[in-house]
């Protein structure tokens, strides 16, 4: 029994994890103060813009491993101005 409330609490601990990088970092849906300023949570954010921008079909399917995903398909130059962009947006506001 202790073993299923732990991954229930896994689940629950990733979901949270989840919905701050997805909906605050990326979104922008709530602020998340200095994390937006951790360059692995930049690339991650990055990532998962193209991902709705579907410049690479749809890729990265990931959020967390979005980075590594993008550079697989040769995405590495679109991810740094997607960096770019995001540090130039946030110095604005
Ligand atoms: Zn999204």
């Amino acid at each position: 029994m202790d073993e299923m409330r732990g991954q229930g609490l896994g689940i629950t601990m990733f979901g949270m994890a989840y919905m701050f990088v997805h909906d605050g970092l990326v979104h922008k849906r709530f602020p998340v103060g200095p994390i937006a300023n951790v360059p692995y949570f930049r690339k991650v954010a990055a990532a998962h813009q193209l991902h709705h921008s579907e410049k690479f079909n749809g890729v990265p399917y990931g959020l967390f491993l979005g980075p590594k995903e993008v550079e697989d398909v040769g995405g590495h130059q679109e991810l740094e101005k997607e960096i770019n962009r995001r540090i130039k947006s946030s110095k604005g506001s």
